[in-house]
């Protein structure tokens, strides 16, 4: 179903010119596609030895520039010609099925889209946990960055990896897992290993039965919302407490346990996007995925045409868009769908500016009034510098060092912006960002310890603390795998591990 669709999110490339999806990282490189495990870790050692660096790249989704091994045109670096990208788009096998402490695993080539990965398991009544929204992100590319879906129950999608088999700049393979202490911590290391763990071949998932949802979207006052919020954060107990199926309305936030807003700027309202368990219910009739496709593919033209118009011409609008795109995100009415196939609720998305911060929870209803109050000001005076939506999710604690979770209950709010949008110029690095609000937004979540998500845009890098033990730990095992620094693009190793 969703295959017709990955072709928008393939990392483009022609010869040895690479672009990601959002066209704002571009480079040459000599990229190597192997098809088997063999041939990725002769691919991998030949290009270390003829190249210097090695970065794998998964569907080339990720906004940031995480993905190549050297400069970059439009960032201010040379033109480099150096380095070499695995394209894993081949290494796609399903390797097999098992059991870790009791649950159910399956052993996947990295380079295998969460959607297919999804929509397989679904038939053998099984289902991944904490999956990203967007179905065309591979299982290599989720990991490494952290990524994650929604669940307060549940942490980032890298969690879920009990064993994972990566191939070092000499070819060899290594694998990291879970056996005892010391390889945990290593492990733990490695899962969001930003790409510098080598070139990840397979990974082995634990995975959860297949579960039926009840969908339901709601809109309720925002003020109202974050104050439930405020109120759970300084209980964070009420969070972990149960399950147990709830209708989502007055002081019932709390006790969901997958849980998404949706907020339109300028709206007094926030959509409550829930998704509760519920084993008894039978499925939808409707087919929910080809209606869901559809209104994705009109958003996508709509966002191909109308807004770069509105955009260019009629900014005044712009209010009057985001009241009528209000009413038609998301379908209205209750679904009742499998929660393999329900959690990748956007099969097409248009191309946009994204970036996400993961906070403490205690801070979430804070953040979200902040918000609101910065961009009413911006309208104000007619400036619209987040022209689409903001959406939010509660992802549990981490135990991947790097994940942008790690450690803590979070809510993560993400805020897209579409290309076109915010008259705002260029940065250097080819984002069409307003330097203004986002500078100003980051530095309040920045004091509150806010953390951004590595695969999407950052306004400042998250810079290596060398107080923070989670980074000394990821600093040391990684210089212990990998002591020439081939995996480590110039990018991270500027600004990230200076
Ligand atoms: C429209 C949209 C929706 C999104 N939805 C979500 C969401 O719901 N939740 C969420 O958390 N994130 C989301 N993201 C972010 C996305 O999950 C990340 O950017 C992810 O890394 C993209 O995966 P990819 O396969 O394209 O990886 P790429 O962009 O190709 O690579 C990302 C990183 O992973 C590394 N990598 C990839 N494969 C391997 C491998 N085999 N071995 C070693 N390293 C590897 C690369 O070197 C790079 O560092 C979204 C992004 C967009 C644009």
């Amino acid at each position: 179903m969703h295959l017709p669709f990955r072709v928008m999110f393939r990392l483009w490339y022609r010869d040895r010119r690479i672009r990601n999806w959002l066209d704002n990282h571009r480079g040459w490189v000599q990229v190597y596609r192997p098809r088997t495990r063999d041939e990725l870790c002769r691919t991998v050692h030949e290009g270390a030895k003829r190249y210097g660096k090695v970065r794998a790249a998964g569907s080339g989704i990720a906004l940031s520039r995480i993905v190549p091994p050297c400069g970059l045109r439009g960032d201010g670096g040379p033109r480099s010609d150096q380095g070499a990208l695995i394209d894993t788009r081949h290494l796609r096998r399903i390797l097999r099925f098992g059991q870790h402490d009791g649950r159910p695993t399956v052993t996947v080539e990295a380079g295998i889209p969460i959607g297919t990965l999804s929509y397989i398991l679904s038939g053998y009544g099984l289902a991944l946990v904490s999956p990203t929204i967007i179905p065309h992100v591979t299982v290599g590319g989720a990991i490494s960055t952290g990524s994650h879906g929604t669940g307060r129950s549940t942490a980032t999608f890298s969690d879920g990896v009990v064993e994972m088999v990566v191939v070092n700049a000499k070819g060899e393979l290594r694998r990291f897992h879970l056996e005892d202490d010391d390889e945990a911590k290593q492990l733990y290391a490695a899962r969001c290993g930003l790409g510098c763990f080598g070139i990840i071949y397979c990974v082995t998932l634990v995975l959860t039965r297949d579960f039926i949802v009840r969908i339901r979207r709601e809109e309720r006052k925002f003020d109202d919302v974050m104050n439930e919020l405020t109120a759970c954060g300084s209980t964070p107990t009420a969070l972990a407490r149960s399950h147990a199926p709830r209708i989502p309305s007055e002081g019932q936030i709390a006790s969901q346990e997958f849980v998404e807003l949706y907020w339109f700027p300028g709206s007094e309202n926030v959509i409550v996007y829930t998704f509760e368990r519920d084993e008894h219910a039978a499925l939808s009739r409707l087919p929910w995925l080809p209606i869901m496709l559809v209104s994705e593919l009109f958003n996508l033209l709509l966002a191909a045409t109308i807004v770069p118009l509105i955009h260019r011409h009629f900014r005044y609008f712009i209010p009057l868009y985001f009241k009528l795109e209000q009413n038609f995100a998301l379908p209205k009415g209750e679904q009742v769908m499998r929660a393999s196939l329900a959690f990748h609720y956007l099969p097409t998305y248009m191309q946009c500016y994204d970036v996400e911060w993961a906070l403490p929870l205690d801070d979430a209803g804070d953040a979200h009034r902040k918000l609101k109050q910065l961009l009413d000001e911006y309208a104000q005076r007619g400036e619209y510098p987040v022209d689409h939506l903001t959406h939010t999710r509660f992802v549990g604690p981490s135990v991947s060092y790097m994940a942008s979770t790690y450690g803590r209950p979070t809510c993560c709010i993400e805020i897209v912006s579409s290309k076109q949008g915010s008259p705002i110029p260029e940065r250097r690095d080819g984002h069409r960002v307003s330097e203004t609000f986002f500078d100003v937004f980051d530095r309040w979540m920045c004091e509150r310890g806010a953390r951004p998500h590595w695969g999407k845009n950052f306004v400042h890098p998250p810079k290596q603390n060398e107080q923070e033990p989670r980074w000394q730990e990821f600093e040391r095992v990684r210089k212990q795998f990998d002591p020439e620094g081939v995996f480590v693009s110039d990018y991270l190793q500027d600004q990230v591990f200076p």
